[in-house]
């Protein structure tokens, strides 16, 4: 059912016990809002805990909470609530196996959020992060730092520090209000950017394998099984060819398996969520991503198709 925020803020507080979830291969929007929404539950007495069924990055580790986030392969006494942040119901892997029965709130802003769950509060927002701290804000709160910090950095990590186009008034609104409780915006921009000297040598790598296509329209990252196995991230990869003057997509695909590749599109207004549903992917108008049971070759004929369609003609 289709709820309004303030049903969601009601919903979550005649909640007890709450089990929060996001995203497999969690970025700071994900990881963000779960652990600013938990701070807000304990601050209103509630029983929080995070689950993510994946390996985390690192790169979040400054942010309080982050070592109390669990992997879903516990035995858990069943929450009243179980709550899906920044995903639909498919992309959380196994965590709605943790307590079979128990309804289901999703807070997303993702447009292509498929609606299975049980109450759903979609809204197309910078970030999930910029939804949870409208209800902090319904429901009246302080911003303690534990809360502030994760907020933020899902506000920062989703709208490229404030540049992208899903940055509205509403953003820097919320994000004046975090940085009045203390939030020091360079140590969550040096946290979230820095990175290994591997990942910064792999980058270079990855720079290398640079395709235009398209009449220099489409830029594209090819990433064969050997250097995505190299690599511990990569963040920020499609951000580098994305300014190339006259890129309309800018493409990176990553091959994880001989015949599984991961697919990141971004694009400067053409909708690139309509190119990965096809592909059982997701996102938005201007970033979307999607897996594909191809090789690298396959993915990268596949991709440059639908792009190719949906490009006008030169
Ligand atoms: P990225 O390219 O950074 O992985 O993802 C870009 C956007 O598309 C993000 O908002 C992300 O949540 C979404 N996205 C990426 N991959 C998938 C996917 O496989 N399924 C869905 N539903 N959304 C995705
Ligand atoms: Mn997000």
């Amino acid at each position: 059912m289709k709820i309004t925020m303030e049903e969601a803020a009601k919903n979550l507080m005649e909640a007890d016990r709450l089990a929060i979830t996001a995203h497999v291969n969690p970025d700071g929007d994900a990881v963000g809002s779960a652990l600013g929404l938990a701070v807000l539950l304990r601050a209103k007495g509630k029983q929080a805990t995070v689950y993510i069924d994946d390996k985390m990055p690192q790169n979040l580790a400054f942010l309080p909470g982050f070592n109390e986030i669990q992997r879903p392969d516990v035995e858990i006494p069943k929450p009243d609530l179980m709550v899906v942040l920044d995903a639909d119901l498919e992309r959380v892997g196994e965590t709605l196996k943790l307590a079979p029965g128990v309804p289901v709130l999703n807070i997303d802003h993702h447009v292509t959020n498929k609606q299975t769950a049980d109450f759903y509060y979609i809204e197309n927002r910078a970030a999930t992060s910029e939804m949870i701290y409208d209800i902090a804000v319904h429901l009246g709160t302080d911003f303690p730092l534990d809360m502030a910090l994760p907020l933020y950095t899902g506000l920062a990590a989703d709208t490229g520090f404030f540049r992208f186009s899903n940055t509205r008034p509403s953003t820097f609104r919320a994000a004046a209000r975090l940085l009045e409780a203390g939030v020091k915006p360079n140590v969550v921009s040096e946290n979230i950017e820095t990175k290994p000297l591997s990942v910064f040598e792999g980058q270079a790598a990855a720079l290398r394998t640079l395709e235009m296509s398209s009449g220099n329209r489409v830029a594209g990252l090819y990433l064969d099984q050997e250097l995505t196995a190299r690599l511990e991230s990569s963040e920020g990869f499609i951000d580098m060819i994305r300014v190339i003057e006259g890129v309309e997509v800018a493409v990176l695909i990553r091959c994880l398996e001989p015949a599984r590749c991961r697919v990141s599109l971004r694009s400067k207004g053409l909708d690139v969520s309509k190119i990965v549903t096809r592909f059982g992917g997701g996102g938005h108008v201007r970033a979307a991503g999607c897996t594909l049971e191809m090789t690298l070759a396959e993915a990268r004929r596949t991709i440059q198709t639908a792009i190719d369609e949906l490009l006008p003609p030169l």
